[in-house]
C-alpha cells in the first residue's frame, strides 16, 4: 500500500514535471514576416503563458535549416505560404504527420495535407484584377478567357518563378489536362502588354497606371494597395463562378519531424485554427480565415462573396514540376 502510494506520487511528479517543461515554449520558423505573426503569438502567450519564439526568413533557407538540423532540431513548426511550398517541405521529409480532431473540425479537408503533414491557416484567392476605366466587369468571365484575342496586349502577369503562378497553373492542368492548359498559357503569354512583373503589387500598379487592363493577383495585395490608395482605379473580379470557382491558396503550418516540443506545438496549431487566432491571423494581412465559421475582416468582406474552387490545394504541389515545365515551354518568364 505504502509502496504503491509512493510510486503513484512519483509518477504524478514525473507527469507534472514533463508537462510543465513541454509547455514552456514553442519554436516557429516562419517565412511570414514579424508583423503578421507576432500579434497571434502574443495573444497565445497572454492566454496560456507558453512562450512562442520565432525566426523569420524566406521559405527555402528555413526548410534547408530544418533539414540540416535533423535530429538536433530547434524548430517545432514551419509556417509558410502556398500549398506548393508546404508540399515541398513534406517531400523533403522535414515534417511529421499529426492528426487532431480540433483541426479536422476547424479546417476543411481541401485546405489540409491528405497525409496530415500540414494544415492551412488562412486563405487567399488568386483572382482577376481589372481597370475600372477600361474594362466593364461584364466583359470578364474566366481565367481561361484571358487567353482570348479580346485581351491581346492588355494583360499583365507576375513572373512564372513565383510559386503562386505555379500553383495556379497546376490546378489548371488538373482541371483541363495538359494540352488544353498549355493552349491557355500560350494565350496568356501572347496577350501580355509588357514583360512579367516581379510582384503582384507591381501588376496592380501597372493596371492602375494604364499599362495594362487586366491581371491576376492575390487578394491581400489588392487589400494593401487599396488601403494606401482608396482611389485605386482597379477592382477585383471573381472568375469561373459558373464552373470550377476562384483559385484559392493558403498560408499553413506543419510540425517538424524532430520537433523538440511536439505536444506544445500541436496545442498552438490547434489554437491557431480557432476563432480568436483566425480573426487576428487572417485580419492582419486581409486574408480569409481558413476556418469557415470565422468571419473575414470588414475590408475583406467588402470585396464580396464568391464560389471557390473545391480542388484540394495539395494538387499545387503534386503538379508543381509539370506546371513549371509548361510555363517554361510557353515562354512565361
Ligand atoms: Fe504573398
Amino acid at each position: 500500500m505504502q509502496a504503491s502510494k509512493r510510486l503513484l506520487a512519483a509518477l504524478a511528479l514525473t507527469v507534472l514535471g514533463s508537462t510543465a517543461q513541454a509547455a514552456d515554449e514553442v519554436v516557429v520558423y516562419s517565412s511570414r514576416i514579424d508583423e503578421l505573426i507576432k500579434p497571434v503569438f502574443d495573444a497565445y502567450t497572454a492566454k496560456t503563458g507558453v512562450k512562442v519564439k520565432f525566426i523569420t526568413d524566406k521559405e527555402a533557407p528555413l526548410m534547408q535549416r530544418i533539414k540540416a538540423e535533423g535530429q538536433n532540431a530547434t524548430a517545432d513548426l514551419l509556417l509558410t505560404v502556398d500549398a506548393g511550398n508546404l508540399w515541398q517541405a513534406e517531400q523533403m521529409g522535414i515534417l511529421q504527420p499529426f492528426t487532431s480532431p480540433v483541426i479536422d473540425e476547424n479546417i476543411p479537408a481541401q485546405y489540409r495535407s491528405s497525409s496530415h503533414a500540414w494544415t492551412g491557416l488562412s486563405l487567399r484567392a488568386r483572382t482577376i484584377a481589372y481597370s475600372t476605366d477600361r474594362v466593364k466587369p461584364e466583359e470578364l468571365t474566366t481565367y481561361e478567357a484571358l487567353a482570348d484575342k479580346q485581351w491581346e496586349g492588355r494583360l499583365c502577369l507576375r513572373t512564372a518563378k513565383k510559386v503562386y503562378n505555379q500553383s495556379l497553373t497546376a490546378t489548371l492542368i488538373e482541371t483541363h489536362g495538359a494540352e488544353a492548359s498549355e493552349k491557355i498559357l500560350k494565350g496568356w503569354v501572347n496577350n501580355l502588354s509588357t514583360d512579367v512583373f516581379s510582384d503582384d503589387i507591381a501588376v496592380l500598379e501597372a493596371i492602375n497606371a494604364g499599362q495594362c487592363d487586366v491581371g491576376i493577383v492575390n487578394t491581400y495585395y489588392y487589400g494593401r494597395l487599396h488601403k494606401q490608395n482608396p482611389d485605386l482605379a482597379v477592382r477585383l473580379f471573381w472568375p469561373n463562378q459558373t464552373d470550377r470557382g476562384v483559385h484559392v491558396n493558403l498560408s499553413g503550418i506543419g510540425l517538424t519531424r524532430y520537433a523538440p516540443h511536439p505536444e506544445a506545438a500541436k496545442a498552438l496549431v490547434e489554437w491557431m485554427t480557432g476563432a480568436d487566432a483566425q480573426a487576428i491571423f487572417s485580419g492582419t494581412n486581409q486574408e480569409f480565415p481558413a476556418n469557415p465559421k470565422v468571419a473575414p475582416s470588414e475590408e475583406v468582406a467588402s470585396w464580396g462573396t464568391f464560389k471557390a474552387d473545391t480542388i484540394p490545394v495539395e494538387i499545387a504541389g503534386r503538379r508543381q514540376a509539370e506546371a513549371i515545365r509548361m510555363m517554361d515551354r510557353v515562354g512565361w518568364n
